[in-house]
């Protein structure tokens, strides 16, 4: 069996704008789901906004090793025990790939725990992507950079904490440069920030493109099993501490209690 790849996609303006319909009639979701079902070793399937609990549920999740998002124009519709849903299962272990305007989505401001913005544009730019980290599993069969006719630019500073590593750093025709590829680790989880995708143009119909999502899938993915509380806090009392110890000096709480949150 494959690497199981979940790709999230808000399905908007697939519906509302024509230009978007005509680049990806069956969603961009199913363009990036495509592209990784082309090659070996991922089996990617599909989730949009639109379905019961977004199809993220709870047996979705479980099944997924590395979840792929892309959203823009409804992030706030995400269900908020969707996102608490998605952020366990990556301290937990699963692997996760935010796309483009993923970047104000809600798991992935509560996984960067900053307000993870930037400066932008829409002017069709041409977007140079250079490889700064190098070797990276994520950066394979790329060269030393590549290029996109058209994008958006996205500009620094971009408002995320200090990555792992920084894998591609881009440059736009306006002159501003941004941080591209970024690397983290979130309790288990690996996770990949990935800039260009701006839904006007055929971004994920770029071979290049398609080759860092799945050199990123498979950077992700941890085959360790879940964890199945990455939240617990257990209390460990003197009798089960590693070494031998005497409990002294004064005490608020009861051995075993819950403890405060
Ligand atoms: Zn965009």
């Amino acid at each position: 069996m494959g690497i199981r790849v979940t790709v999230y996609g808000e399905n908007v303006h697939e519906k509302k704008n024509r230009t978007v319909a005509d680049l990806y009639p069956e969603g961009m979701h199913a363009a990036i789901a495509g592209a990784l079902n082309r090659g070996e070793g991922i089996e990617a399937t599909t989730v949009t906004l639109q379905e019961p609990e977004h199809g993220l549920t709870a047996e979705k999740l479980a099944q997924t090793d590395v979840l792929i998002w892309w959203g823009h124009a409804a992030h706030g519709d995400v269900q908020d025990a969707v996102v608490d849903r998605v952020c366990d299962a990556v301290w937990g272990g699963m692997g996760m790939i935010f796309l483009h305007s993923a970047h104000f989505s809600k798991p992935f401001k509560r996984l960067m725990g900053s307000p993870c913005n930037l400066t932008w544009r829409e002017a069709g730019e041409r977007e140079r992507l250079w490889v700064t980290s190098r070797n990276h599993p994520i950066a394979a069969g790329i060269g030393d950079s590549f290029e996109l006719e058209n994008e958006e630019m996205y500009g620094e500073p971009f408002g995320v904490p200090e990555p792992l590593e920084t894998v591609f750093v881009s440059w736009f025709q306006g002159g501003e440069v941004f941080r591209s590829g970024l690397t983290y680790k979130r309790g288990a989880g690996n996770v990949f920030y990935f800039r260009p995708g701006h839904e006007t143009y055929p971004t994920y119909h770029d071979a290049n493109v398609q080759r860092v999502i799945r050199n990123g899938v498979n950077w992700a993915y941890n085959p360790a099993a879940r964890i199945a509380d990455p939240s617990a806090a257990p209390n460990i009392t003197v009798d089960i501490a590693p070494e031998k110890i005497v409990e002294r000096g004064p005490k608020l709480h009861q051995d075993g209690e819950e403890g405060l949150r």
